[in-house]
This record gives C-alpha cells, sequence and structure tokens, in this order.
C-alpha cells in the first residue's frame, strides 16, 4: 500500500526530544522554539516569527492583530481549508468569498476589487500547493484601498513569489507544521509578522494576555494581565522534532521536488493527449512540491480513478468542499461573483501520494497506473 501521505521523519529528532526532555524544560518558549523562529526568519525576512500551535491559531492571532470585528468583511477563497474562514468567523466577520484561477487554483487576483466593499478589512490569499498568489497585484489592491493582507502559507515553507518568501510578503503569514505539511512538529504552526511595532501585542496574545515574554527577557519586573489572549505556544518537545527537519529543509526539499518532476515528466503524455491536466507553476513562482495534484474530466471519472487507484495499492484523495457551499459557510459568508473554478476545481482535482521519501519507483509506479486507468477507457 502507498500511502497518501507519510509524517517527514529525519533522524535527529529523538535525540533533540531527549535533550529538551534532558533540560528540564518541556513547556514553550525554550531553546529549540527560539531557534525556530530565528530558522523562520533567517530565510523569510520578516521582522519576527513566532512558533504557535497551529496554522490554526497563527491565522487566530493574525485576525486579532488586524482588529477584526462584527461588521467587517473578509475576502478569501472559497476552495481553501475551513481554517482560513474560522479565524475570521471567530472575530465575528462576515466572509466574502471569491472564485479562483483555473491554473493555480489560487484567488483570482482580478476578481477581488470587485469584491471590496466599505466594510471590507483583509484579504485573506491562500498559496494553495505552495505556489504563490499573484502577491504584487494582491498588495497593490490592499494598499490602495487601505486593506490589510494576511496569507494563509500553509503549504508554503520553503515557497517564494519573486524571490520573496510566501508568508513575508503580507502583514502577517501563517505557516503549518501539521503531519501532513512538508515540515512536522505533529501539530503546529508559526506566525510571521512583518512590522516591528505589532511583535509586542503578538507575543502578549500567544501568551495568555501577559506580558510574560518582555518578563522572561528581563524588560519588566513582574508580568501582569494587559490584553486579550490564549496560550497559543507549543511545548518544547514539538519545537524539538520540528527544528531537526528546518535543519535539513533543503535536503527535504529537494526530495519532494524530484519527486513531484518525476510525477509531471511521466504524466505529461497523459497532458499532452487531453486526458488530464496538470499543475501550472507561473514563472515568478517557485515551489516546494507541497503536492502533487492531477484534473480530471469530471467528478465520475475522479471517483473511478480514485477507487481504481485504492484497488491497486495507492491512497489518492480529494478536497476542498468549497466552502460557500458548507452549512457554516452559507450561515458566515457569501459568494462574490460567479463560480466558474471553486466548485469544477473540487470535483475534478485528485492529490497523488507525496512526501518525503516517496522515491522514483512509487512514482513511476503510481504513474504507470493512472496510464493503465486511461488505457483501459
Ligand atoms: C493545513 C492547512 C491549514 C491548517 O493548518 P493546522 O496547522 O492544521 O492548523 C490551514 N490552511 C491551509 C490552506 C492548510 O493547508
Amino acid at each position: 500500500m502507498i500511502s497518501f501521505n507519510v509524517p517527514p521523519y529525519i533522524g535527529k529528532e529523538q535525540d533533540y526530544i531527549m535533550e529538551a526532555i534532558r533540560a528540564h524544560k518541556i513547556c514553550g518558549d525554550g531553546e529549540f522554539t527560539r531557534k525556530c523562529n530565528k530558522w523562520i526568519e533567517d530565510k523569510t525576512g520578516v521582522s519576527k516569527a513566532l512558533l504557535t500551535t497551529a496554522c490554526s491559531t497563527a491565522l487566530d492571532m493574525a485576525a486579532m492583530l488586524s482588529e477584526v470585528g462584527p461588521g467587517d468583511e473578509v475576502i478569501l477563497p472559497s476552495f481553501t481549508f475551513v481554517s482560513t474562514a474560522n479565524a475570521f468567523v471567530l472575530r465575528g466577520a462576515k466572509l466574502v468569498f471569491v472564485d479562483i484561477r483555473p491554473d493555480t487554483q489560487n484567488i483570482d487576483e482580478k476578481l477581488i476589487e470587485d469584491a471590496i466593499t466599505d466594510k471590507t478589512k483583509v484579504i485573506a490569499p491562500v498559496h494553495y500547493a505552495g505556489v504563490g498568489c499573484e502577491m504584487d497585484t494582491i498588495m497593490d489592491i490592499a494598499k490602495r484601498h487601505d486593506l490589510l493582507v494576511i496569507e494563509d502559507a500553509a503549504q508554503g515553507v520553503m515557497s517564494t513569489y519573486k524571490g520573496r518568501a510566501l508568508g513575508a510578503i503580507g502583514d502577517y503569514g501563517c505557516y503549518s507544521f501539521h503531519e501532513t505539511k512538508n515540515y512536522s512538529m505533529g501539530e503546529g504552526g508559526a506566525l510571521l509578522i512583518k512590522d516591528q511595532s505589532k511583535v509586542d501585542r503578538a507575543e502578549i496574545i500567544r501568551e495568555k494576555g501577559t506580558d510574560r515574554s518582555k518578563f522572561l527577557r528581563g524588560q519588566v519586573d513582574k508580568y501582569t494581565w494587559v490584553d486579550m489572549g490564549s496560550s497559543y505556544l507549543p511545548s518544547e518537545m514539538n519545537a524539538a522534532y520540528l527544528y531537526a527537519q528546518l535543519e535539513e529543509a533543503d535536503r527535504i526539499n529537494e526530495d519532494r521536488k524530484a519527486s513531484w518532476n518525476e510525477y509531471y515528466e511521466m504524466l505529461t503524455p497523459l497532458a499532452d493527449t487531453g486526458r488530464i491536466e496538470l499543475p501550472v507553476i507561473p514563472e515568478e513562482c517557485e515551489h516546494n512540491a507541497h503536492m502533487f495534484y492531477i484534473k480530471v474530466k469530471d467528478i465520475e471519472e475522479r471517483t473511478e480513478l480514485a477507487a481504481f487507484l485504492k484497488r491497486k495499492g495507492i491512497l489518492a484523495v480529494f478536497h476542498y468542499v468549497p466552502l460557500h457551499s458548507a452549512p457554516a459557510g452559507s450561515k458566515f459568508g457569501r459568494f462574490h461573483g460567479e463560480d466558474r473554478y471553486t466548485t469544477n476545481t473540487f470535483e475534478r482535482l485528485l492529490r497523488l501520494p507525496m512526501f518525503y521519501g516517496l522515491g522514483y519507483d512509487n512514482v513511476e509506479f503510481i504513474c504507470d497506473k493512472i496510464k493503465q486507468f486511461y488505457a483501459e477507457r
């Protein structure tokens, strides 16, 4: 059986976790958390990166820091994971869904401006499959309309747009280190903050609304409750697991990209005859091989192909049920304009196994089976 995902494991994780245990430091913000934060800051150039318990909670923090509240509107794609939306729903805001592009499955930047009203406060682009959205256009719209940009870069660690790290372009960026992502700590994420003046409040929100971070650095002599907040910092043991992977980020990235390129090459003949569509990577984007997906004719063919692959021992999966068609989506938001590609993409897209260590033989086996499926039709 070829799994859809295998959590990344490098080998040093156990040593680092033992180090944290032996140092009697297993709660948050110890040495490994600091090393992970620094790694992200060095890699992306943001003023501050803070590890969190999930990308979902990083998004929650970004929504709080943006002071999104009841009556405000947030523009986002409907083709995304629920967390992009929940962060704003929790603050009482209204969701305004915009259609995606048929090439990258990212929010269509050309449709954003038409969805802006005098209530719009935030644009939340999602970098699907670790391939950057058209960020120059999005940042320009945000600037002209005085909006904030919160990037859901859950899938975008190590990816760039015009040489800039995803997650470091908007006002806030959110990474995921869930076990299904390229670099993992089981459950976890990070908030990336561009503007230095927002860092103090972010640290306070992350530490239950207290100025404990300043206290630990010796900047205040006692700590107190100063703002709203919750506990958004992950355990040192999780950070230790992650740091082992960040140290080897290039190796993991190259391994995934090799598999991605093998898929692309082996499936090109099927794309050339029009049986399937392959992912498109715009010239300005360097991606991280987070995902390899194909798009087939329609939902029937997708269902049959997934079942066929399963019989051959290959797990291929699909997503996202468009948020605007889910019960909570229609309650908390509306779709602006026409749904040309969101539902269509959901119905046609199939994700193939992709993980660190997948290997050439597995990719070849999977591609052979896909070719067999089409040869028999
Ligand atoms: C995985 C993912 C999330 C959620 O990440 P968690 O770390 O599990 O909270 C949010 N948005 C997108 C686009 C994702 O792929």
